[in-house]
């Protein structure tokens, strides 16, 4: 398993190492105050996703405020960001932790885990899984836009890399990729835009990819972003 993760991740450590690192970073070099930080997330919706790094053992604020949902992708838009915005402490500091997430699974198998009471396999990120299969079989863009919006949504966001995914010899490691560069821009897009509503806090972004392993065994995450800006 670690072998296959090391092969298409090879900075990728485990999501408590991350999780310290990042945390000794903004305290020491940034100044942030644990009391006064909250937490938000653009993470799937998927239950598995919470325990991959554990930013809320390090603060006093413990629930996050969620801002995605299916894949990742910051679905609660410019609104989730203003109410996110005017929930931090007085002149506090946030925490934004986003990205997709991908299963490797004990036997190696890439989209898969073994979840909790379960003998056998399921698919991880199902929603991004199910996105490269229409992708694959030429069914792309046809979910419904009401009834299942999120993953017609998903489907439009990979679309454009259609040739891509389907040319890689894992399309599931190139979905997750390009959604992660769909969920970076979208995520930095938001904040500029609620830039007004975040005055006076302190903000980091930290992004990457998720990699869910087995229920008995840590989860791992690949860091692509870490970025603190004052407002
Ligand atoms: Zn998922």
């Amino acid at each position: 398993m670690e072998r296959v993760i090391k092969k298409y991740y090879p900075n990728a450590e485990t999501g408590r190492e991350i999780t310290r690192s990042c945390i000794n970073k903004l305290i020491d070099k940034h100044g942030f105050d644990t009391q006064k930080t909250i937490l938000g997330t653009s993470v799937c919706s998927d239950e598995i996703v919470r325990t991959s790094t554990n930013f809320r053992d390090y603060i006093d604020h413990k629930n996050p405020f969620s801002l995605g949902g299916l894949g990742g992708f910051p679905f609660t838009g410019t609104t989730g960001f203003g109410a996110f915005a005017a929930h931090i402490p007085d002149n506090g500091y946030a925490i934004i932790e986003y990205g997709p997430h991908i299963g490797v699974s004990k036997t190696g198998t890439i989209g898969n885990v073994q979840r909790m009471g379960q003998t056998l396999e399921t698919t991880c990120c199902g929603a991004l899984k199910a996105s490269v299969n229409d992708i694959l079989k030429n069914q792309a863009g046809t979910k419904d836009s009401d009834l299942d919006y999120q993953q017609w949504k998903l489907e439009e966001q990979l679309l454009p890399a259609a040739e891509d995914i389907g040319n890689h010899e894992e399309p599931l490691v190139a979905a997750t990729d390009v959604m992660y560069q769909q969920i970076d821009k979208r995520i930095k897009e938001l904040l500029k835009k609620s830039a007004g509503s975040f005055k006076n806090t302190t903000v980091v972004l930290i992004g990457g990819i998720i990699i869910n392993t087995d229920f008995e065994l840590p989860d791992w995450f690949d860091l692509r972003e870490f970025s603190v800006e004052i407002f």
